[in-house]
């Protein structure tokens, strides 16, 4: 499969050069040639296959001519480790629990998958692939427990020093083995800046194999159409065939892998975007004017994205025609208000904790339900386990929250990080000292 730019159909590079870029040099986005669909019949019987099955079936049809079956099917298996179950609330309402990874979030499938694909195209590289990546929490875990003991791989994580919660600095500091952790003394845009010019740095791509981990990566994006169609065969079992997701959404990636499955097959009826005061998508659907904003902060801070890095490869999709899009996503926003009480209400309700990310999702697939009537069961997206947010609950919930085992296994253990300060020569010499 090829791979074209966003900005330039005529731009194409096959799927390991689209992966070590991450982005194409015109800033596009990196999209398939085709979007394959899957055989009709076997989405009927999807219930058949496990997680894994449907997995290596989806990626086949999409890199199957990039890499050899068995291949596929062996980092099909170390990435795909753990299960998507889709939980029941009541009659046509269920959550899809995304975070049973090492990371507890759902980008453990982007990341998990993207390190076995980097690792399997550097074989015959023998330098050691560096991975410098940013992060402001969730990313850095999941890209951290992605990489750990991935043979000829190293990852170097920046994050601001103060600003990740508990958890998340446990999953970035007590790795060991191939992930070290540097703590910068400012804020995440600091960070990110320290990357950027390391990436734009001759002397160190002289001396060091660097790519980074970045979100946008296409290899990030195929494993998230994993779990849609997994869902899809759960609900099969019980004899659903109409569905509709409510994705929680900052960079709107999640949602974006929901629309390729879709494009590939998956008979979902509807999507809904629910987002944060950080709203630009909902406000596009309403009024059709594109216009990104400074990000916000809120409760579900991995939603705070004023400004989208998928939204084009959705438009991309859609031919860039709104008419075709709102046939198949609406959105809906929600404040910081509506999310505590979206919480409590679940937990009243169902018994059920979930993250204040999973929360607007369930009260955007709540929205949605109340202005349509029909046979469908609607499905929201548990993106995080809620002891990741442990300042966001009242003490009568927070006290409920059991803690994974992912959790535990790493409490108690030795935080090593290095510290450094925002300047660029420092993080230089630090780098080049550990060739
Ligand atoms: C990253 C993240 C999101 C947003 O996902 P996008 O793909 O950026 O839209 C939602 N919830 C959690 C917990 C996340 O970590």
């Amino acid at each position: 499969m090829q791979f074209y730019s966003t900005n330039n159909k005529n731009l194409r590079v096959p799927f390991q050069e689209a992966v070590f870029n991450s982005l194409p040099t015109d800033k596009g986005l990196y999209m398939p040639e085709t979007v394959p669909t899957l055989d009709p019949y076997f989405i009927q019987h999807l219930h058949r296959h496990s997680l894994q099955e449907i997995a290596l079936t989806v990626a086949k049809a999409l890199i199957g001519e990039d890499i050899p079956e068995a291949d596929l099917r062996q980092i099909v298996h170390e990435a795909i480790d753990f299960d998507a179950p889709v939980r029941p609330l009541d009659s046509g309402l269920a959550v899809l629990e995304l975070f049973h990874g090492p990371s507890l979030a759902f980008k453990d499938f982007g990341a998990r998958f993207m390190s076995r694909v980097m690792a399997y195209f550097s074989t015959e590289d023998s330098r050691v692939l560096d991975v410098l990546v940013a992060t402001s929490g969730d990313t850095g875990g999941a890209v951290a427990l992605g990489f750990l003991g991935v043979p000829g791989t190293r990852v170097t994580i920046l994050y601001p020093k103060g600003k990740v919660s508990p958890i998340q600095e446990l999953q970035l500091t007590t790795n060991g083995q191939n992930i070290r952790a540097i703590e910068i003394d400012g804020t995440f845009d600091d960070c990110q800046a320290l990357v950027k010019e390391a990436f734009n740095d001759n002397e160190l791509r002289s001396v060091f194999r660097l790519t980074s981990a970045n979100s946008i990566n296409i290899a990030r994006l195929i494993p998230q159409t994993f779990y849609y169609f997994h869902a899809y065969a759960q609900l099969l079992t019980q004899g659903i065939k109409e569905v509709v997701f409510s994705v929680p959404s900052g960079n709107f990636g999640n949602i974006g892998a929901g629309l390729l499955a879709f494009k590939m097959g998956l008979p979902a009826q509807h999507f809904v975007a629910a987002t944060n005061a950080n709203d630009t998508v909902t406000r596009f659907l309403e009024n059709g004017q594109y216009e990104p904003r400074p990000s916000v902060q809120t409760l579900a801070n991995a939603m705070d994205v004023g400004n989208p890095s998928n939204w084009v490869r959705i438009m991309d999709l859609f031919g860039n025609d709104l008419a075709a899009l709102k046939q198949i996503v609406s959105s809906f926003t929600f404040t910081d208000a509506d999310t505590r009480a979206a919480i409590q209400a679940l937990h009243d309700r169902y018994g059920y904790i979930a993250c204040p990310h999973t929360a607007i999702a369930w009260l955007a697939a709540e929205a949605y339900r109340k202005q349509h009537s029909g046979n469908f069961a609607t499905v929201f997206l548990s993106t995080a386990h809620p002891c990741k947010f442990p300042e966001v609950f009242p003490s009568e919930i927070a006290v409920e929250i059991a803690i994974p085992s992912q959790v535990t296994m790493l409490q108690g253990r030795e935080k090593e990080v290095v510290g450094l300060r925002t300047d660029y020569k420092g993080f230089k010499n630090y780098l080049l000292s550990t060739l």
